[in-house]
Formats: structure tokens, sequence, C-alpha cells
């Protein structure tokens, strides 16, 4: 039976050393995370066997297209994809692939308050944005996100405060279950947040274990409210960062591939480079 999944996709968090004084993911901040990447997690491979720190173009891509973006343009791109990386997710997408064989795919996280013309015009689009546009033609807007049908990047809506939304704040559990019920309408479901990565690079020790906490909050709510039976729920990266506060760059860790629910066994022993996610969930949607 295919199941439904969810892919939570958490921007630069790799795995990192037991310490919690480096990771915040350690020491009891995060447990229901910690627990995770320690029983039901594999470690990937984010490096692609390229020289150098991985970066978030080529990572990401490598994620959704399962291609070796970072071997395919001779370095880890950093950021958000040029014209060649954009070809490659236009062309290779998780998205596309699975709507060709049939199975209804979506990208949940809204965009707020911007038509579709201003959001091409202003914005740099990340990897994840450029493969729901190509896959879908739209987002998920803000008017989706009051509805509970479109999650905010940030899980609560806090950020969105001083953009001229007037509430409500939202608890991190309450947009898992906005995430969960978006989910259980297809066939796979991508969210991604990137806080983390934000965190790792700017933030202090305690800003990344305020990242932890509110994290782990949604992963609890995500944990209690899977039909394992029917749903898998993947949680990865693209590279490592938040995981070892010592440094403000991205890290050569491994990152979690953490699996939960059904099919997650058979996929833990497939995947060992993020290169395998999409060809691993592909294999899961004949
Ligand atoms: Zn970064």
């Amino acid at each position: 039976m295919t199941p439904r999944t969810l892919l939570v996709f958490i921007d630069g968090f790799g795995i990192g050393p037991a310490d919690p004084d480096v990771n915040p993911f350690m020491g009891g901040t995060a447990p229901v995370l910690e627990a995770w990447i320690t029983q039901h997690a594999a470690p990937m491979e984010a490096t692609m066997g390229v020289p150098g720190l991985p970066q978030s173009a080529t990572g990401q891509t490598a994620l959704l297209t399962g291609l070796n973006a970072a071997e395919q343009l001779g370095s880890h791109v950093q950021g958000f994809p040029g014209p060649e990386l954009t070809v490659l997710i236009r062309e290779h997408n998780l998205y596309d692939r699975l709507q060709a064989r049939g199975y209804r795919a979506t990208f949940a996280n809204a965009y707020y308050l911007e038509s579709m013309p201003d959001l091409l015009a202003r914005r740099r689009p990340s990897v994840t944005t450029v493969a729901a546009l190509k896959a879908f033609g739209t987002v998920r807007d803000g008017a989706a996100m009051r509805a509970g049908r479109a999650v905010y990047h940030d899980l609560t809506r806090q950020a969105l405060l001083e953009r001229g939304y007037e509430g409500p704040v939202i608890a991190p559990e309450e947009a898992a279950r906005h995430l969960l019920g978006i989910a259980r309408e297809h066939d796979f479901t991508l969210f991604e947040y990137f806080e983390s990565d934000l965190a790792g690079h700017r933030g202090t020790l305690e800003d990344a274990r305020a990242v932890a906490r509110k994290l782990d909050r949604f992963a609890a709510e995500l944990e209690r409210g899977l039909d394992p039976e029917r749903e898998l729920l993947v949680v990865t990266s693209d590279h490592g960062n938040m995981e070892d506060m010592s440094s403000r760059q991205h890290t050569a860790n491994p990152v979690p591939f953490i699996a939960l629910g059904s099919g997650s066994e058979r996929l833990l022993q497939t995947v060992r480079s993020i290169t395998d996610v999409t060809p691993a969930l592909l294999d899961l949607y004949p």
C-alpha cells in the first residue's frame, strides 16, 4: 500500500556532537527530536563527494531531484538556485514525477500577502519554491494560512507580526495539526523550515535552543497525530549547521533521515546520501 508521506525539511540540521553545550538538540532541550535522531534515523552523507562544506542550493536540489547537483555544478552552491540548478529542478523534481504517476503532491508552506506576480517579481525563489511553481503553477497564500490550509515557515506566525499580520499567533502544535490536515488530502506533502539554519549562522546558543524547543513541540504533535499504518513521516535536511553551535558555518556532518510510520524500516535501510531521498520515496509510489 502506498503511504501518505509528509516530508518535513529542516534546513541546517545535522547529526552533531552529544555535548549539549554545543548541540542544542541534545541534553533534554528537544527530547522528541533527540529520540528520533537516536532511534528512528539513518545518517546520510550531505557532501555528495565534493570538496568544501555543503550548501543549500545544491543540497536542496539533490534532496528534491536525486541528482548529485554539487558534482554536476562542480561545487557546492549557496542560497538560491541559479539558472543551471533551476533547469535541473524544473526537469527532475519529485513533485512532477509523482504527479506523472497519478499521485497528488503539494507544498504546504504559506507565502504571506503576496500575489503571484509580486512573488515572482520580488523574490529570488528557493529550491522548494522553484519546484512548486513548476509542478503546481502556484503556492499557498495568506488566506490559505488563515484558514489552516497552509503553514507559515516559522510555524507560529510570530515572524509575520512585523509584516502587518494581526494574528493570531498559533502554537507549534496547532501548526502541526494544520500540516497533518494538508498531508491527509495528498499522497506527498513537503513542508520547509529554515529558522534552524538562520540560528546556526547568526544566533546564540540560547536562540538555537529556542528553535530546538519549538521544533520539538511541533515534532511531538506530528508523532502524536500520525497514523503509522497509512502515513509516513520523514524529517531530513540538506546539510548540518545548528547541531554544532561552536561554528557559524555549515558543517560536514551527516544529516539525519528520520522516518516514522508506514514503510519507514525499509527506507531507513536504503538511504545513505541526500541524493538517495527522491529515488527511495519514488520507490514507494509505483
Ligand atoms: Zn545556511
